[in-house]
């Protein structure tokens, strides 16, 4: 698809396209600081911090964030975690027993109970060996149905960022929304898609503040895209999906850019630790290279390791049940203690 010809209008639902979205009191009149009576939204007038209703808009977020990115505040949607930004992409572009998506396991699980949830049907292209996009078959698959493309990179389960030719061949080839999720891509040696968001008209990012960021707890979801686009979710989501403690917990952490930064890289130290160490243990057959604050790892029986580790205390995750994960185990990298936690259980078993 010519990059020009592009028009998005095309792809957004009829019953979206017509429709004329909920105005809440704090839509129509927007002014926060000033000193205005506010008695448009009934709520209760005892100030206590979080008696008024939130900006919709999350103005003040999103005003860092495109400071921090480089991308206009009109590129920028955010949501009550990336699940409910890739909801809310589901509910602007595919039409329920009509559309349908691809996606390429193993992947994050997310998209496909979405995807069900939405009645959308999903299409699954398996990662070839080595954990890449199979570029030549998701292109085979697609059709004119064929409404949104899930590129999760870093991808989880596997750890590994896809290679950037194939990302670009699909974002050049696919005619219709590509995802890149990058919940790991502050872990990533690889530079973020969002650099180049203006080259590509049909390309959606998705960040979150629950991985790096360390705010899993506050629930907050970021997604990049066209002005268009972003328009057509803004025109969907619930008026106040991201809730005023959200919004001050948030700005306070984006502000601490270097607290984060730091953490980020005592993990990645701890991570380059733990893996020299899992590679000494005798029933790791392999240790998968990773890109993410998380180690795929191939054990002789995932099941029964799993079992003993929680006996020891210690949960992970087993996805032994994944495609091409068979017998894996994916372990989150956590503090200094616990990763010699770890692995002082991993050498009594
Ligand atoms: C953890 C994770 C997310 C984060 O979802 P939130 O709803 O923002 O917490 C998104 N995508 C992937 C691939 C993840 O692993």
């Amino acid at each position: 698809m010519e990059a020009n010809i592009f028009n998005i209008t095309n792809l957004v639902r009829e019953n979206i396209k017509s429709l004329k979205p909920y105005a809440s009191a704090r839509d129509e009149f927007k002014d926060f600081d000033n000193e205005m009576v506010f008695l448009d939204a009934n709520e209760n007038p005892f100030e206590n911090g979080v008696n008024r209703y939130p900006d919709p808009q999350q103005t003040r977020v999103k005003n860092k964030l495109s400071d921090l990115k480089g991308v206009p505040i009109n590129q920028i949607l955010l949501g009550n975690g990336s699940d409910e930004v890739l909801d809310l992409i589901f509910r602007a572009f595919c039409e329920p027993k009509q559309d349908t998506i691809i996606t390429l396991p193993p992947t994050y699980g997310m998209y496909k109970v979405l995807a069900n949830i939405n009645n959308i049907e999903d299409n699954e292209v398996l990662l070839t060996t080595n954990f890449e996009p199979n570029v030549d078959e998701i292109l085979k698959v697609a059709n004119a149905n064929s409404k949104l493309l899930f590129l999760c990179s870093p991808n989880n389960p596997t750890g590994n960022s896809f290679s950037n030719e194939s990302v670009e061949k699909l974002l050049k080839s696919f005619n219709g929304l590509v995802v890149i999720d990058e919940a790991y891509i502050d872990f990533s040696s690889q530079k973020s898609w969002l650099e180049r968001l203006s080259e590509f008209p049909n390309l959606i990012i998705t960040q979150t503040l629950s991985k790096a960021y360390g705010m899993a707890g506050i629930r907050l979801g970021i997604c990049y895209a066209s002005e268009e686009i972003i328009a057509v979710l803004n025109k969907i989501k619930p008026p106040y999906n991201v809730n005023e403690l959200t919004q001050q917990r948030a700005l306070k952490r984006i502000l601490t850019k270097n607290k984060v930064r730091n953490e980020i890289e005592k993990i990645l130290e701890q991570r380059d630790k733990l893996i020299a160490k899992l590679k000494l243990i005798s029933f790791i057959e392999k240790v998968y290279p990773t890109d993410a604050n998380f180690v795929l790892v191939k054990v002789d029986d995932a099941t029964k390791r799993y079992g003993q580790l929680i006996e020891k205390g210690i949960v992970i995750r087993n996805r032994t049940t994944q495609p091409l994960c068979k017998n894996t185990l994916r372990l989150t990298v956590g503090t200094k203690s616990e990763n010699i936690k770890l692995i002082n259980a991993l050498k009594e078993l």
